[in-house]
């Protein structure tokens, strides 16, 4: 190897050993990456022109990222590999020293995209291939208008600075693959958490929402510019979110402190009061740092109302038969007792056996009807009440139900209206609303005075309305009046449970139908109404 030869590699590896410019390390892009290249070159030889471009192999396009010329920046553009000697550096991957471009080579158009005119054809150039192992990631080209403006310790120079331009951009090609992993991944995550029915929000260190899901944005009713994420709640304007946002913010202040100073909360209940009572399931749980310390957390929301709406209502169910079967069983029991008595003396009276026989029937009849409604009850609120249509004639089924009490009423009983009114409805479940209402006007009204059922149809409804001239109904009650268990003031001294409207408008509900009540007031009767359609729909 001759001295100059030794003397150039020696350079070589000093220039390689040399820190990366801390410009081109801190690039962010390639065009700060390229403004870093440049200024090397142009401290280290003459780059009175000056291009980076880049190699890629799968489309075999060269694409300058940006030029110099005489300190003018010019934009890059691309090009398909040709026969110039960036390309030809591209192919063979060796530097290419051109100390007399007239001599040397063809006129090339160095300076890539710059109009004709200007192009005074640069007199010399080195150009170095950017390597990845055996890969060749691009090219810089360094030229002069002089001829021989370059030797071989530019040449060197030059790759050395390519060196350097190769790890730039390995850098910026990881931190770009990396952008997109986090990218795929929040994209990923993203997906996970919109399809989860359980509202979920992410606080950092500071207890600012970073992140919520669209659960949670439908829980919280905000929309996307009333929640600024990255804020402190404290920060928020919460003042101006609906009723209901506000009071899930106050909820949420005491777990956002928990996972700030690292603690999580296994379970908790939270009890919404605005508008319907909602009931909340708060858990949350701290994000640490690899060295331990609170990040924050995820706080997960469900709404376990209905949940604790259905063991309440077993709860109540539970009281409520425990509460109304003492009577009848107690009745039962009593008279069963009196015939074991009766038995046992031997009563020989065929009639008084028979009279506490048919009273033993009666009540445990009522005890069936009880545990009936009760059932029913449960199943409507479980979501399990089942409709079973067939063709059934509303007017008829006035007239047999009034026939059926008529007997036993101390009252006058009328029925009026169409004489025919066919719909496809569960037949059975509909007697139960009429015979329900039906009962109600006779027990809330007094004797001798008229209930008049009546049923009408019109093109898209029946309607059954039951008029009395009973106790009535005031504003408030009339609102309440369909409620599990509500019962008036004025209708306590009456048996009953509570039930039966609110069971009677969840099957008109269930066939599409509503039925309300009206009233003029206390003491001036009242009128139950329910409307079925008359086509299913659906
Ligand atoms: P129950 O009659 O067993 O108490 P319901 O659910 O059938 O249960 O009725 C609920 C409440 O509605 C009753 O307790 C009563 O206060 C009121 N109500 C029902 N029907 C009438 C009516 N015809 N007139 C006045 N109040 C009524």
């Amino acid at each position: 190897m001759s001295a100059t030869l030794i003397e150039c590699d020696a350079q070589f590896q000093a220039l390689l050993e040399l820190p990366l410019g801390a410009c081109a390390a801190d690039a962010r892009n390639l065009s700060e990456l390229f403004h870093a290249l440049y200024e090397e070159t142009a401290r280290a030889m003459d780059a009175t022109v000056f291009l980076f471009a880049l190699y890629d192999e799968a489309s075999g396009t060269v694409r300058v990222v940006r030029q110099m010329d005489r300190s003018i920046e010019h934009p890059g553009g691309s090009f398909p590999l040709g026969k110039g000697f960036t390309s030809e550096v591209i192919r063979t991957g060796t530097p290419k020293l051109i100390r007399r471009w007239a001599t040397e080579g063809p006129p090339v158009r160095l300076l890539y995209g710059t109009e004709p005119k200007e192009l005074v054809a640069p007199q010399s150039g080195v150009v170095v291939p950017i390597m990845s192992g055996d890969r060749v990631l691009g090219v810089l080209s360094a030229q002069s208008y002089r001829p021989e403006a370059y030797g071989d310790a530019d040449l060197l120079r030059l790759a050395g600075i390519a060196a350097h331009g190769g790890i730039g951009i390995q850098r910026l090609r990881a931190t770009e693959q990396r952008a997109l992993e986090h990218e795929r991944r929040a994209f990923e995550l993203e997906a996970v958490l919109a399809t989860m029915t359980d509202a979920l929000l992410i606080v950092d260190a500071r207890g600012a929402i970073v992140q919520l899901n669209r659960a949670a944005r439908e829980l919280l009713c905000l929309d996307g510019a009333s929640l600024v994420l990255g804020q402190p709640l404290e920060q928020q304007r919460v003042e101006q979110w609906p009723e209901t946002a506000r009071e899930i913010a106050a909820a949420l202040a005491p777990t956002i402190a928990a996972l700030r100073s690292g603690t999580s909360i296994a379970e908790a209940e939270v009890e919404l009061h605005s508008g319907q009572l909602r009931v909340l399931s708060v858990g949350a749980s701290v994000l640490r740092s690899a060295g331990g310390a609170p990040q924050g957390g995820v706080i997960l929301l469900r709404d376990v109302t209905a949940q604790r709406n259905l063991e309440r209502l077993r709860e109540d169910i539970f009281s409520m038969a425990w509460h109304d079967m003492q009577a009848p069983i107690a009745v039962i029991r009593g008279h069963a007792e009196l015939l074991l008595r009766l038995l046992s003396c031997g009563e020989s009276d065929g009639k008084a056996l028979q009279a506490e026989a048919g009273l033993i029937v009666t009540h445990a009849d009522r005890l069936v009807d009880l545990l009936t409604t009760l059932f029913d009850v449960s199943c409507l609120e479980a979501g399990l009440l089942s409709i079973s249509r067939s063709p059934t004639d509303l007017s008829a089924m006035a007239r047999e139900a009034a026939e059926g009490v008529r007997t036993a009423a101390r009252h006058e009983i009328k029925v009026e209206g169409d004489a025919r009114v066919l719909g496809e409805w569960d037949e059975g479940r509909i007697r139960q609303v009429l015979m329900n209402v039906l009962s109600n006007a006779l027990k809330y009204s007094p004797a001798g005075t008229t209930v008049t059922v009546s049923v009408t149809a019109d093109e898209r409804n029946a309607t059954v309305r039951v008029r009395d001239q009973g106790i009535g109904l005031d504003r408030s009650e009339l609102a309440r009046l369909f409620r599990r268990g509500y019962r008036t003031e004025s209708a306590k001294k009456i048996p009953g449970g509570g039930l039966g409207l609110y069971f009677s408008k969840g099957i008109v509900a269930a066939h599409g139908g509503r039925m309300w009540a009206e009233s003029p007031g206390h003491g001036q009767g009242s009128a139950f109404c329910f409307a079925l359609p008359l086509e299913v729909r659906g």
